[in-house]
């Protein structure tokens, strides 16, 4: 069994990915062909936005959308605790600190209490400018921005969305990638949707900005590649990208991610209360990027893990330590504040195998495995 199969779907896909990727060598439109045009077009829709402008990868995405709105040394912004690397590294590479903010123990996303609590900490110290919140869709599940709207527009802070998990998350019907003033998502191969190599993409309803961004994307053009009116970067999709993403975006649409919501109903109907099944509410939809289970301690996690090891079934652990004890941010002193669910989360969490292609007869494998470690059975 394996954690993510990208293969099964490759078999499922193959005829139409060997196809677009066949159009794109005879054509030799290798940058900036007419699929990146297409694709745009089509996530654009699907998202619900009037903008999206596809760039070299999710990192990319993050820090040139912070670029836009000119974050700088003396500015801070407002990240999870609990999260990839990327989502505060892109406030770092701007010259910005990143302030870390306590999650949700349920949803694993940040705390609109302590988010509120940390603006207002700031505040009150005076040394930094509150510019921008960078919610982060973690594992498929929007971020709560019911709640996290009305307090960044309270403290006058724009809002960027790290969908780089989220794509095609919901939140009471309105799709992930719509809520940020700016949006961002990621294409590497094991996310929800993921091409053969790096890719990553920016939403945005404002026109000036997506100006902006498909500026600083090609050298800072202006009417053309070679008039450079601001000092940019090289950050583009490939055509041959673009190519594999409109098939599997389709299939993403029509069945993936009913495919996944199905596992993970499946899952938590099976696995019994020996573990915390991920947060299901109504008011969501997940696009599951991952199906993480939460044990009582972090010894009988890594016990599970080892005893699932043994039984050829691959877990992960996302993420074994928090952004505040990265030792890339030991510079920012963060020490004296406490995130006790992310210390919590780092040590109990477990994802299981997650994908469209599972079959039943796996995911039930999968439980019956978990629930015999509990009930001590034998690998
Ligand atoms: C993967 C990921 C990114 C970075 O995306 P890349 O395409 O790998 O640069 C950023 N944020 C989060 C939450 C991610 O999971």
């Amino acid at each position: 069994m394996q954690f993510r199969d990208l293969n099964r779907q490759y078999e499922t896909l193959k005829s139409e990915i060997d196809k677009g990727m066949q159009e794109v060598i005879s054509s030799s439109a290798f940058i900036s062909g007419r699929p990146v045009e297409a694709l745009e077009a089509d996530l654009a829709e699907y998202v619900g936005v009037r903008h999206c402008i596809t760039c070299g990868n999710g990192t990319d995405a993050l820090s040139m959308s912070l670029k836009a709105w000119d974050l700088k040394a003396g500015d801070c912004a407002f990240v999870p605790d609990f999260t990839f690397f990327a989502s505060a590294e892109a406030v770092a590479l701007e010259g910005a600190v990143p302030v870390f903010v306590d999650v949700n123990p349920r949803t694993f996303n940040i705390d609109p209490q302590k988010l509120e609590e940390a603006i207002q900490r700031v505040l009150a110290e005076g040394k930094l400018v509150p510019k921008a919140v960078v919610t982060v869709d973690l594992f498929g599940l929007p971020a709560d921005y019911d709640a996290i709207l009305p307090i960044a527009g309270k403290y006058g802070l724009k809002v960027l969305e790290d969908g780089a998990q989220g794509f095609g998350g919901e939140l009471r019907g309105r799709r992930a990638c719509s809520f940020g003033d700016i949006s961002t998502t990621s294409f590497f191969p094991a996310k929800p949707l993921g091409c053969y190599g790096d890719g990553g993409a920016i939403f945005t309803d404002d026109d000036d900005t997506a100006a902006y961004l498909r500026s600083i994307r090609v050298h800072g053009k202006g009417t053309y590649k070679y008039d450079n009116v601001r000092i940019g970067r090289n950050s583009r999709l490939d055509t041959l990208q673009a190519a594999i993403l409109l098939p599997k975006l389709h299939a993403f649409i029509s069945y993936e991610r009913d495919a996944v919501n199905h596992v993970a109903a499946r899952y938590t109907e099976g696995l019994g209360k020996r573990i915390i099944p991920p947060c299901f509410d109504a008011k969501f939809v997940s696009s599951w990027a991952q199906y993480s289970i939460q044990t009582e301690s972090e010894q009988i996690r890594n016990g599970l893990q080892q005893y699932l090891k043994l039984a050829g079934i691959p877990t992960m652990v996302y993420y074994p330590i928090p952004m505040h004890r990265q030792k890339a941010f030991s510079h920012l002193g963060i020490a004296r504040e406490t995130y006790e669910v992310s210390e919590r989360l780092c040590k109990t969490v477990l994802a299981l195998p997650m994908h469209p292609y599972l079959e039943d007869e796996e995911i039930d494998f999968v439980i019956e495995k978990v629930r015999g470690f509990f009930e001590g059975e034998k690998a």
